[in-house]
């Protein structure tokens, strides 16, 4: 099992950790917020791995600590307790610098409410990461290359007749299929997505889980989709369920059999 997940021809996920390990490890992480003075805990001591080419769902109520996990499987905030490791590299405590590599180049996301940016249009909302990623003179080197890429993109979430519209004239799925493609942009390894269906009606909803199954599944892109809906849940390859702070349950059987 030694095999590496892409070769170099692939345009996607270039996983570096060999198939069936974890790409993601998450040990005791602890994660409290303060309100007036009061701790409240959110996180308790959580541990799973994240194995190379799955799809993971993160199952809990609304306030179970999904988000707050996800910002530190992302390097978007710091565990008062535990580890994250990506590729079998500590990155919770790595430096603003390489936080900012993570996310830029190693880390995808996407979320609810899309997060995009509402002056531009679909295309060059794909093609923000890699402004963010260079600077000003090295985008406009690779300025076509970087075009070229955002309209395969579109074309594969299904969104070409978009590109040129700006997010007040697109539907939410459009919007999330945008979202989706941005996050793509710069050949993530891993996508982490915050509850991508909790806006969508429910067949929109269906459209987006599919899009995400076909990257995993056609890319082996591995994806980590929060939800609190079992119904979503079940759709991954397995489920770690958050509840009172810890994880309860992990569960390889809930695939449905295509
Ligand atoms: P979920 O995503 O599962 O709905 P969250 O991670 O957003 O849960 O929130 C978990 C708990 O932490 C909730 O009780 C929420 O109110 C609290 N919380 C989240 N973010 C903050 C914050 N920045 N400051 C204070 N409390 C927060
Ligand atoms: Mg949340």
């Amino acid at each position: 099992m030694n095999q590496v997940i892409k070769t170099e021809s692939s345009a996607f996920a270039q996983g570096v950790a060999p198939e069936g390990e974890p790409i993601m490890s998450v040990r005791g992480l602890v994660k409290s917020y303060h309100k007036n003075r009061i701790e409240v805990p959110v996180l308790r001591g959580v541990d799973f791995d994240i194995e190379v080419g799955s799809m993971t769902s993160l199952v809990g109520r609304s306030g179970s600590g999904k988000s707050t996990l996800m910002h530190l499987m992302a390097t978007l905030d710091h565990p008062d307790q535990g580890e994250v490791s990506f590729n079998g590299a500590r990155i919770d405590n790595a430096s603003a610098r390489q936080r900012d590599y993570y996310r830029n180049h190693q880390i995808g996301m996407i979320f609810q409410f899309y997060h995009l940016l509402p002056e531009l249009t679909a295309l060059e909302n794909v093609m923000v990461p890699t402004m963010i990623a260079r600077r000003l003179f090295s985008f406009l080197g690779v300025r076509k290359t970087a075009q070229e890429r955002a309209e395969q993109l579109l074309e594969m979430v299904g969104l070409t007749h978009r590109r040129h519209h700006r997010p007040s004239e697109m539907s939410g799925g459009e919007m999330q299929r945008a979202a989706i493609a941005r996050a793509l942009m710069n050949n993530p390894t891993l996508l982490l997505a915050d509850e991508p269906t909790g806006n969508l009606d429910s067949s929109t909803g269906h459209g987006i889980l599919e899009l995400l199954q076909k990257l995993n599944e056609d890319n082996r892109l591995t994806i980590v989709m929060i939800t609190h809906d079992d119904a979503i849940a079940r759709q991954a390859d397995r489920a770690v369920r958050l509840e009172n702070g810890l994880v309860v349950e992990q569960d390889d059987a809930l695939r449905v059999v295509h």
